[in-house]
């Protein structure tokens, strides 16, 4: 059943929209999301209306609208498991040999971390997509045993902040200088990342340790350096390798979820530094958007090298590849801008 799966993707990008509830202080405060609205008879509609300012600063009866298309849209009240379902047969394509991609992109604060993670109280009915693929591989690999298949996994967690690469699996003060994204070999065209830790994991359980270690290693980092983990990837990778009953190699994939820095555009600072982290952050952004629109448009040449974040994933992206992109959007009206620039971001490589 499972090996003859096909999976009716445009391309083999998909883009899917979500847009995250109101929290109870903005509730509190009034805030609404009447400028959103979900068109009942297309779920992969989304319209936004924007009030027109008049000349005098007060808005006036006009609103301008948006139309915006998307594979999904999932409006606020859509759980976790509603976004899982529609994603489960792609993260299963990965024990097919396919590597697959996950992207949540979006402002900070629009809720990419609870798609990918969940919330820092986590319980089953809000373990983001993660865990949820982490469980749909082992599960899967165990439903393939009777036909002949036997799986290993291996999984690493790192960050990238300012085009510097950091593992999230080993402490700050045991950190390795600089990792490097190089070839395997001289005569390959794979890359890797020579001292990442890459673990082998037997379970789902063993993942999840991973997973709070890597919570643990970001938070430490947190409080020496305000808000970074909104400025930087963290991308969580897992190794699938396939083999037959005579133990040989039949396929080997990569299953990679990436949670992307806020897509905000952050007002220029004096502090050289801040400045340096805009740039390295808008211009991986905007590189993995045109290393989608280039694999898209089947063009010759992509330009992985361009980010660090495109070169880590160059194995992944393209070719043998399945992608997906969600764009976050946070539901208050102050957010309009910045929605509207995510939104357009996805409609570009859509
Ligand atoms: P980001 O990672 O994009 O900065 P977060 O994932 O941290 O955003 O989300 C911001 C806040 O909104 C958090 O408090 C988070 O728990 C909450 N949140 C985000 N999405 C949802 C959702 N679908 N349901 C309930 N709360 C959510
Ligand atoms: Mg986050």
């Amino acid at each position: 059943r499972l090996h003859n799966l096909v999976l009716e993707l445009k391309g083999n990008i998909r883009v899917f929209c979500r847009v995250r509830p109101l929290l109870p202080s903005e509730q509190e405060a009034g805030k609404g999301l009447e400028h959103l609205h979900f068109p009942p008879q297309d779920n992969g509609a989304l319209v936004l209306s924007r009030p027109e300012e008049s000349h005098t600063g007060r808005s006036c009866k006009g609103n301008t609208r948006y139309d915006f298309s998307f594979d999904r849209v999932f409006p606020p009240a859509c759980s976790q498991a509603d976004v899982f379902e529609e994603i489960a047969q792609l993260v299963q394509s990965a024990l097919d040999g396919y590597h697959v991609c996950i992207f949540a992109y979006g402002q900070t604060g629009s809720g990419k971390t609870y798609t990918m993670e969940g919330p820092d109280n986590l319980d089953q009915e809000t373990l983001g997509m993660i865990p949820r693929a982490v469980r749909q591989v082992f599960q899967g690999a165990q439903e393939l045993e009777p036909k002949g298949w036997e799986y290993s996994f291996s999984a690493s967690f790192l960050e990238i902040y300012n085009e510097g690469l950091r593992d999230l699996l080993v402490g700050r003060s045991d950190q390795a200088p600089d990792l490097e994204i190089r070839r395997v070999s001289q005569a390959s065209e794979d890359l890797h990342v020579p001292n990442l830790r890459c673990v082998p994991v037997a379970s789902e359980e063993e993942v999840l340790k991973l997973l709070h270690t890597a919570k643990a290693n970001r938070s430490v980092a947190k409080t020496i350096q305000n808000d970074r983990s909104s400025r930087s990837h963290s991308v969580f990778q897992l190794c699938i390798k396939g083999y037959n009953t005579d133990r040989a190699l039949r396929c080997a994939s990569v299953l990679s979820l990436v949670d992307l820095a806020g897509s905000e555009r952050l007002k220029p600072q004096s502090k050289t530094e801040r400045l340096r982290e805009t740039q390295a952050i808008n211009a991986s952004l905007s590189t993995l958007g045109l290393v989608i629109l280039a694999l898209s448009k089947k063009e010759p040449h992509v330009p992985y090298r361009n980010s660090k974040l495109t070169h880590l994933l160059q194995n992944s992206l393209g070719g043998n590849s399945k992608m997906l992109m969600f764009v976050n959007i946070a539901p208050l009206e102050e957010n309009i801008g910045e929605s509207l620039n995510s939104l357009r971001f996805a409609s570009t490589v859509n």
